[in-house]
């Protein structure tokens, strides 16, 4: 037993292992082409940002700023840093700094690692992940709609099925302020209902008591002032030309009164997509953020959605789909077997084939066993005979195997390796083509 202790992960921060893969790239892969349909342009903004942006980006009763973030002191500078809890006031910055809304409005997105120190729970990681995109200098609401209609057809390409649309209106400040007052009345009026967090919220962030998961807070929460009757005749307009224009590309919404999101700088449009009780994705409009982070006011939309959530949910769907694999895995016996094979090995990948080549010692029996194992379509054979001759055997590892249970082997010369097994690859039916499902 090795005398050093493991060290091990941080709770709460996963590995990705190599079975994820095929998953996980099915979802970055299509994200990648639905944000290309929306004209979308990526965007990578560092993990660590000023510890201020997110202060007066996300609002300083918010729980993030409270109590998820991960700040540290530099302390070789002194200066106050802190892990990215989300992206949209690292886009902003990003944007600002380097004049991306200059000219004209931009659609941007992004996708990485984000860091909350919340209680970590199935589909609530410390690290996580989100993909999202921001509309940056657009007043809506034909770009609310968009955005939505780019996650419906993200769920549509994913094969998710039964992901609800949940919308409602934030309207503006005032209006909230108004709502503001009637709601604290009301909530001190059933003080002795509240449970604790309601209780410390009451001052502070009363309209996210809405959001109330206690079951005991239901009816209270329903019964509160909602805050559609506080808007004014824009706001209204507003939600009514997103709600007309979602009718109009026949997609279902439900308005959901209670519907607040957690960080300040929403007002207007807000959304969830829920599937199983569980949010996927989160967005709406944040027309005040790039003013409040030194920018021309400039309204602005935009969603994240939770990788981590989407993924659990492809899994519960049976769409996981194949993992990619390899087209050859080369095998070999002997001393001038083993320098032809990586050459073998180069030229095959020159002609675009994956191949993995058998590296160390071994017989062939435990080096085929390896190559089924890697689910590769084909054995490279290379003994000392196929050297002498210039040629290599090659063995077919799916299927096509004759009544002694052996897949076929053909003898095929060294130059024409590349374009047999092509060839070869070609005539096989697609089905377990790399990574699709
Ligand atoms: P919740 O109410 O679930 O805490 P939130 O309002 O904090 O969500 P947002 O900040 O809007 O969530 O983030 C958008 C999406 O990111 C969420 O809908 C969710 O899918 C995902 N997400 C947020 N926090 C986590 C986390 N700790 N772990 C995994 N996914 C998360
Ligand atoms: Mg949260």
């Amino acid at each position: 037993m090795s005398k050093v202790d493991r060290i091990q992960g941080v709770r709460g921060m996963n590995d990705v292992l190599p079975a994820d893969e095929a998953l996980w790239d099915r979802l970055e892969s299509t994200v990648a082409a639905t944000m290309r349909a929306y004209g979308y342009a990526r965007i990578r903004t560092p993990i660590v940002e000023p510890t201020r942006l997110f202060v007066r980006g996300l609002g300083e009763v918010t729980d993030i700023v409270e109590k998820e973030m991960y700040s540290f002191v530099d302390s070789l500078n002194g200066d106050e840093l802190s892990l990215r809890p989300e992206n949209t006031a690292g886009v902003v910055r990003a944007a600002l700094e380097h004049n991306l809304t200059y000219e004209s409005p931009r659609r941007l997105w992004y996708a990485g690692p984000m860091f909350r120190h919340e209680r970590p729970q199935k589909g609530r990681y410390r690290q996580f992940h989100q993909i999202g995109a921001e509309a940056l200098g657009f007043a809506g609401p034909d770009v609310d709609a968009e955005l939505i209609m780019l996650c419906r057809r993200l769920w549509d390409d994913l094969g998710l099925p039964q992901v609800r649309l949940e919308i409602n209106s934030l309207g503006q400040a005032d209006e909230r302020a108004a709502h503001r007052q009637a709601l604290i009345s009301y909530l001190e009026g059933h003080r002795d209902l509240l449970d604790e967090d309601a209780r410390r919220r009451l001052h502070s962030n009363p309209l996210r008591i809405l959001d109330t998961k206690n079951p005991a807070m239901q009816e209270i929460a329903e019964n509160a002032p909602r805050l559609a009757e506080f808007l004014g005749e824009a706001s209204r307009a507003h939600f009514d030309g997103l709600t007309q224009r979602l009718r109009d590309l026949n997609q279902p919404y439900h308005v959901n009164h209670r519907l607040v999101r957690g960080l300040d700088y929403y007002n207007l449009t807000v959304f969830e997509w829920v599937a199983d009780g569980l949010t996927l994705c989160g967005g709406g409009r944040y027309d005040p953020l790039v003013e409040m982070l030194g920018g021309r006011a400039s309204p602005s939309c935009g969603f994240a959605l939770g990788v981590e959530r989407v993924l659990e949910l492809l899994r519960q769907h049976d769409l996981v789909g194949e993992g990619a694999s390899p087209d050859c895995y080369v095998v070999h016996q002997g001393d001038a077997a083993a320098h032809t094979a990586i050459q073998v090995a180069e030229r095959l990948r020159d002609a675009g084939l994956d191949v993995v080549m058998h590296c160390g010692s071994g017989g062939f029996k435990s080096q085929f066993k390896r190559a089924d194992a890697s689910r590769a379509a084909f054995a490279i054979v290379l003994g000392d005979d196929e050297v002498a001759k210039g040629v290599a055997a090659v063995k077919s590892l799916r299927g096509g195997q004759d009544e002694t249970g052996k897949g076929e082997q053909q003898s095929v010369a060294l130059e024409d390796l590349a374009d047999f097994v092509l060839g070869r690859l070609a005539d096989e039916p697609a089905d377990d083509a790399n990574g699709g499902i």
